[in-house]
């Protein structure tokens, strides 16, 4: 019987940085590295800068 996995792991589901496979560990069994999680956080202030940074670089392309 199975009662929507994904949904279920989703939130306890890492994954590996170099081979990109799932996992429900802390670290990579394939790679013995440690797995970080896939999701980013729901505010990252730092991506709002590197957003607005793109969006200079790309105007300053077009002058
Ligand atoms: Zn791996």
């Amino acid at each position: 019987m199975v009662k929507d996995p994904l949904r279920d792991h989703s939130m306890k589901m890492k994954i590996c940085p170099r081979c990109k496979e799932y996992t429900l560990k802390d670290s990579c069994p394939l790679c013995n590295i440690l797995a970080v999680n896939p999701h980013p956080p729901k505010y990252s202030p730092e991506d709002r800068y590197g957003k607005y940074r793109r969006l200079m670089k790309k105007e300053s392309e077009f002058v």
